[in-house]
């Protein structure tokens, strides 16, 4: 019997900074190595302990540009005239060879990626349990002070505000049943007969 095979998941996850994305992304990557990690192109200097091809590529905006405009980005972002792109090479390779693929980006990254892919693309929320909660988590991480605990409390605020458009939400109240939450959703969507070309060949359908 021929090996089944699918097309892989491409699971964006977008969450206010302090909801706990990176680390429900972490974890699912840990459990499961065949996972594709995204590897983003940005124009930001790299920081101590960054390195090239494994954090980012680092480009400067002439070719980040460059690379926008001739295709070879899915989506990107110019966020306070830095620029962030997923590169599009990697990523449906990964896909193709069943891989499938976590990317934590912004919300409007999951909006350009759902145009992109759409048949790929699986969208997750993570929100926090609460906005004290929320910025607790933002004082607890960095010793910034009001002025940009509010900015960052105003900027996760927008973020949030777009949770409506995901196909899945979640609410980190427990970072464990968070991550069990997200793999389930994965799991369920590597099963979504849509993406069950693989069966079509091997089991016969009504006509
Ligand atoms: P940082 O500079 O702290 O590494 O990232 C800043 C922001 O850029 C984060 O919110 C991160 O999610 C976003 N980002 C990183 N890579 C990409 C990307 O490929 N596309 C988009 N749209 N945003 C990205």
């Amino acid at each position: 019997m021929a090996k089944p095979s699918r097309r892989g998941v491409c699971l964006v996850i977008s969450a206010p900074s302090g909801a706990g994305k990176s680390t429900i992304a972490q974890a699912l990557r840990e459990a499961d190595p065949t996972i594709f990690t995204s590897i983003s192109v940005t124009t930001r200097a790299p920081r101590p302990g960054e390195e090239e091809g494994v954090h980012y590529y680092f480009r400067d905006m002439p070719t980040f540009r460059r690379m926008a405009e001739a295709g070879e980005l899915l989506e990107w972002a110019e966020v306070f005239g830095r620029g962030y792109g997923t590169p599009r090479a990697p990523l449906e390779a990964a896909l193709a060879a069943g891989r499938d693929v976590i990317l934590d980006i912004d919300w409007q990254g999951h909006r350009l990626m759902r145009q992109a892919m759409a048949d790929d693309v699986v969208g997750l929320f993570v929100l926090p349990p609460s906005l004290e909660e929320l910025e607790a988590r933002l004082r607890g991480r960095k010793t910034d002070g009001d002025a940009e605990i509010a900015s960052r409390m105003k900027a996760a605020m927008g973020e949030m505000s777009h949770w409506p458009e995901f196909d899945y939400v979640l609410v980190n109240d427990d970072l464990d049943k968070a991550v069990a939450e997200a793999r389930s959703v994965l799991v369920a969507n590597r099963l979504a007969r849509a993406r069950r070309k693989d069966l079509e060949a091997l089991w016969p359908v009504a006509g």
